[in-house]
């Protein structure tokens, strides 16, 4: 079979069919997604069973020193037509813990990867401040100097993070601090926060996410060198380039669940009759089912597109200098992530349409589908945000 052009191999459609089948057989089961209130707490025992099936240890190829953009995305898009909590769980531990494979010490890779791999550590990403969304470089939890930290050249960490995914329950955070006083991107500094250390607080926020999201409150959080992900004014290089890897795989995200619901919609047109046939047979509905495919499948191919770009360059993708153009790894995945978000909510929007009212019901797959296919068009960069990288790179 042809590998060019997007058309998966042999062995990457044997790979895809068994992530769908393990997480029918073995993730589903331990789901918590029809119950909202479950929901909003970390699924330990799902993660612990993606961390026994190898999925997570996948996440980090190479003893965690590679990242492999085609594989995460093929086993994003996969889980996500089963289940979409399992994908999340699984996508927030990679998101948490790239910035340590990516920029840590051998020290902490030891401490922390087998954990993180066996889901018996959850991991998150802990960017974002009231005051600093899409404007991340704007973030002021501040990193003060601290001789009395009782590490040489310490730092206490004080302020906020808020809508951070996993938090307050995480056991470690990346958390992204000013140690300087360089206005921007220059200043921000990485640290691997453990939970565990004194002063670190937090609280769920509810939301329309069926993944658990909350705030952290730092209150003098001490952390010293060994805690450092990369150099001191190095941070903001470490979020970006992590973004870089994980901004296809949304859109891979988002693929999985269009898929997902455009199956329903074929399954559920050719099924239902009315006005003497089946809903299929009207020319309206076949149109649609015609559109949704023809996005989904556009989708598709931008993200294998994306995520082939971004391994190409030897698994980076630009990072803060955000190099390549258009078709290199930062234009394609920000057109990945756009467009495929974006036709993934017109996607499940208009499989709800052609369910009618049953889609609405508490539990039914369209129903969960709607209420998660929403964020995505807002974390990791917002559509307008990609449509300005895209204009940048497009001008380059
Ligand atoms: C479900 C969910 C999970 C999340 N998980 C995490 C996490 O794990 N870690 C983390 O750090 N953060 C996380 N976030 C936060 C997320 O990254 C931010 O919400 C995002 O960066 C947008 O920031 P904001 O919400 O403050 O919106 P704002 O920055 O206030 O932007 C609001 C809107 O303004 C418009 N806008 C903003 N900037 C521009 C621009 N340059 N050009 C044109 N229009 C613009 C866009 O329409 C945008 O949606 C999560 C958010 C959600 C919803």
């Amino acid at each position: 079979m042809a590998t060019t052009a997007f058309v998966l191999d042999e062995e990457q459609q044997r790979f895809c069919a068994q992530v769908r089948e393990q997480a029918v057989e073995r993730l589903l089961p331990l789901a918590h997604q029809d119950d909202p209130a479950l929901g909003e707490r970390v699924n330990r025992p799902l993660l612990e069973e993606m961390g026994r099936l190898g999925l997570l240890a996948r996440l980090f190829p190479g003893g965690g020193r590679s990242a492999a953009a085609l594989d995460l995305c093929l086993l994003r898009e996969s889980l996500a037509q089963v289940s979409t909590e399992a994908e999340t769980a699984l996508a927030l531990q990679g998101l948490g813990f790239y910035p340590v494979v990516q920029s840590g010490s051998e020290a902490q890779l030891a401490r922390w990867l087998p954990e993180v791999a066996s889901g018996r550590a959850v991991a998150a990403f802990a960017l974002s401040e009231p005051g600093a969304g899409s404007d991340a470089a704007a973030l002021a939890l501040e990193a003060k100097p601290d001789g009395a930290a009782g590490t040489d050249g310490g730092w206490r960490l004080s302020g906020e993070k808020c809508w951070i995914s996993n938090a307050p329950e995480a056991d470690l955070y990346t958390v992204f601090a000013r140690t300087g006083p360089e206005a921007g991107a220059r200043g921000v500094t990485a640290f691997l926060v453990p939970a565990d250390r004194p002063g670190l607080t937090g609280e769920p926020l509810d939301m329309i996410s069926p993944h658990p999201i909350g705030r952290l409150r730092f209150d003098g959080v001490p952390v010293g060198p060994a805690d450092l992900l990369g150099e001191v004014g190095g941070g903001f290089r470490v979020a970006m380039r992590t973004l870089d890897l994980f901004r296809p795989s949304v859109g891979a995200f988002a693929v999985g669940m269009a898929q997902a619901a455009l199956d329903a919609a074929v399954a559920h047109a050719a099924a239902r009759e009315a006005f003497g046939g089946p809903l299929r047979d009207l020319q309206s509905v076949g149109h649609r089912l015609a559109e949704m495919a023809t996005r989904t499948e556009a989708a598709r191919l931008l993200v294998y597109a994306a995520a082939a770009a971004y391994d190409a360059n030897g698994g980076t993708g630009g990072g803060a200098s955000r190099s390549g153009g258009l078709h290199g790894p930062t234009g394609r995945a920000a057109m990945a992530k756009l467009f495929a978000t974006e036709a993934a909510q017109y996607v499940v929007d208009s499989a709800v349409q052609l369910h009618g009212a049953r889609a609405l019901r508490r539990g039914h797959l369209l129903e969960r589908l709607y209420r998660e296919v929403r964020a995505p068009r807002i974390y990791e960069g917002a559509s307008e945000v990609q449509l300005s990288i895209i204009a940048r790179e497009l001008y380059r």
